[in-house]
C-alpha cells in the first residue's frame, strides 16, 4: 500500500510534528559523534520550511530512565543548527503548558526541537493521553523516523490516530527501496545473509526464501547450516537446537528451486584475536579446536558472481568477524560485489551497514537502510506499526 507523503498534504502556515530519528551517538562528554542520523532528515526538514511550515521537531535519545541530563536533545540541536544554518528552538519538556505555548507562537519557517520523548513515560507505553497532547500541538504530522517504525510508540504510532499522518522523505526512499525488494523485484533477486546467530533471522529466511532466486548464506550463522549438511564445524559458533530449521530451509529451497549457496571454504583461527594464526581450510575440513571466522576466497568468488549478475541484491549481516582485521577480508570483498553489480544493491542492518562505510563503499550502494531491527522487520514481511498508522494514497 502506498503511503502520503509531506508532498500528498498542505503543510504552508501549519504547525507539523515531526518525528525523526536524532538518536545518534555521543562523544563521551556528551558532543554528537556522528551526525548521519541528523543528516538523513535534512531533506524532509528543508522541504516543510521552504513551504513555510512551522517545524516541531521530536526524537529519542539513547534509553534514558526517566529524565536523565545526560540523554537531553541539546547536544542535537546545536549540531542541527549548524547543518540548517538557522535557529533551532530547543525545549526542556517534551510536552505541557510551556510547550504549548511556545508552539502556539511559532511563525512560518521556525524550527522547534521537543525534549527527549523517552524522558515521557507515555512515549514507550504509547499511552493515549500523551499521545493526544504530542498530536494537540500540531496540526500535521509526518514520520520521518523509519529506524523507530518498528515500535508501536505514541510519537511512531498513538500520535496519527488525532491528525493527519504521512511519511517524510526519508521513510518514503526505506519504504520504496525495502518493498522493491519484495514486491515484483528485477531478478535473478539474491538474498546475503550473514551476522553471528540464524536465531536472529529466521523471519527474514523465511520471507525470502518464497521470493528470491539465490540465498547467500555466510557469517556465523553458515556454520549451523554446515552442521545441518552433516559437516563438523569444530568450535565455530553453531546453534545446535536450529540445526533442523536450517535443514528445512535448505530443502524448502531446493523444492522451489532457489539456489541456496553456504560456504564452500572458510577463514579459521584458534580464536577470534588479531594475533591470531589463520589458515583457509574447504568447509568439511574444519579442525575440531578451530573456529570458522570469515568465509574463503573460494566462497567469496562464488558469493561475488551471484551479486554482481543480479538484478537486485539485499544484503543482511557481515560474512565474518568483520571488527578483527584478519576476519574482515569476506566482508570487505563482499561489498565490493555490491559496489559492483549491475543491479538495485541495498544494505539492511547496524553491523552491516557499519562495515560497508568503513570500507569506504557506502556512495556505491543504491541503498543503506538507516533502520537496524526495522529494516529485518520489513523484510520479514512483517507490517510496521509506524507505517501503518499512516494515510494510504487512496484514502
Ligand atoms: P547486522 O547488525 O548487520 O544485522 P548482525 O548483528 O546480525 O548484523 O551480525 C553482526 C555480527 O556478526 C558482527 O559483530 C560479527 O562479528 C558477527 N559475526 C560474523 N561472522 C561471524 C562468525 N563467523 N563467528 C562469530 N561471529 C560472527
Ligand atoms: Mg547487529
Amino acid at each position: 500500500m502506498r503511503k502520503k507523503t509531506v508532498r500528498d498534504i498542505e503543510v504552508r502556515g501549519k504547525r507539523v510534528l515531526v518525528r525523526v530519528d536524532f538518536n545518534v551517538p555521543l562523544t563521551p562528554s556528551g558532543e554528537v559523534a556522528d551526525d548521519r542520523r541528523i543528516r538523513e532528515a535534512l531533506p524532509t526538514i528543508q522541504y516543510l520550511l521552504a513551504h513555510e511550515a512551522k517545524v516541531i521537531l521530536c526524537s529519542h535519545l539513547g534509553r534514558p530512565k526517566g529524565i536523565e541530563a545526560r540523554f537531553r536533545l541539546d547536544p542535537v540541536a546545536r549540531r542541527l543548527q549548524e547543518l540548517l544554518g538557522r535557529p533551532v528552538h530547543k525545549l526542556d519538556e517534551v510536552v505541557g503548558p510551556q510547550v504549548e505555548a511556545v508552539v502556539h507562537a511559532m511563525r512560518p519557517g521556525e524550527v522547534v526541537l521537543l525534549e527527549n520523548l523517552r524522558f515521557h513515560p507515555g512515549e514507550e507505553a504509547n499511552d493515549e493521553e500523551f499521545a493526544k497532547m504530542l498530536a494537540g500541538l500540531a496540526e500535521v504530522y509526518v514520520n520521518d523516523a523509519f529506524a523507530a517504525a518498528h515500535r508501536a510508540h505514541a510519537s511512531t504510532a498513538g500520535v496519527a490516530r488525532y491528525i493527519p499522518a504521512v511519511a517524510g522523505f526519508l521513510m518514503e526512499k526505506e519504504m520504496d527501496y525495502l518493498s522493491r525488494a519484495l514486491q515484483d523485484p528485477p531478478r535473478p533477486f539474491v538474498a546475503v545473509l550473514g551476522g553471528a546467530k540464524v536465531s536472529d533471522k529466521i523471519g527474514v529466511i523465511r520471507n525470502l526464501l518464497g521470493r528470491c532466486d539465490a540465498l547467500l548464506v555466510g557469517g556465523g550463522m553458515a556454520y549451523t547450516f554446515l552442521r545441518a549438511k552433516g559437516l563438523e564445524v569444530g568450535r565455530s559458533l553453531c546453534e545446535e537446537d536450529k540445526v533442523d530449521l536450517a535443514r528445512q530451509f535448505m530443502e524448502d529451497a531446493e523444492a522451489r528451486g532457489v539456489s541456496f549457496l553456504v560456504p564452500v571454504d572458510v577463514v579459521v583461527a584458534p580464536e577470534a584475536s588479531p594475533e591470531a594464526t589463520c589458515r583457509v581450510v574447504p568447509a568439511d575440513a574444519i579442525p575440531p579446536d578451530w573456529m570458522g571466522l570469515d568465509i574463503g576466497p573460494q566462497t567469496v568468488e562464488q558469493f561475488s558472481k551471484e551479486i554482481r549478475t543480479a538484478g537486485l541484491v539485499f544484503w543482511n549481516g557481515p560474512m565474518g568477524v568483520f571488527e578483527i582485521e584478519p576476519f574482515a577480508e569476506g566482508t570487505r570483498r563482499i561489498a565490493q560485489a555490491m559496489a559492483e553489480s549491475r543491479g538495485i544493491t541495498i544494505v539492511g542492518g547496524g553491523d552491516t551497514a557499519a562495515a560497508v562505510e568503513r570500507f569506504g563503499l557506502s556512495d556505491r550502494m543504491s541503498h543503506i537502510s538507516t533502520g537496524g531491527g526495522a529494516s529485518l522487520e520489513f523484510m520479514e514481511g512483517r507490517e510496521l506499526p509506524g507505517i501503518v498508522a499512516l494515510q494510504d494514497v487512496s484514502s
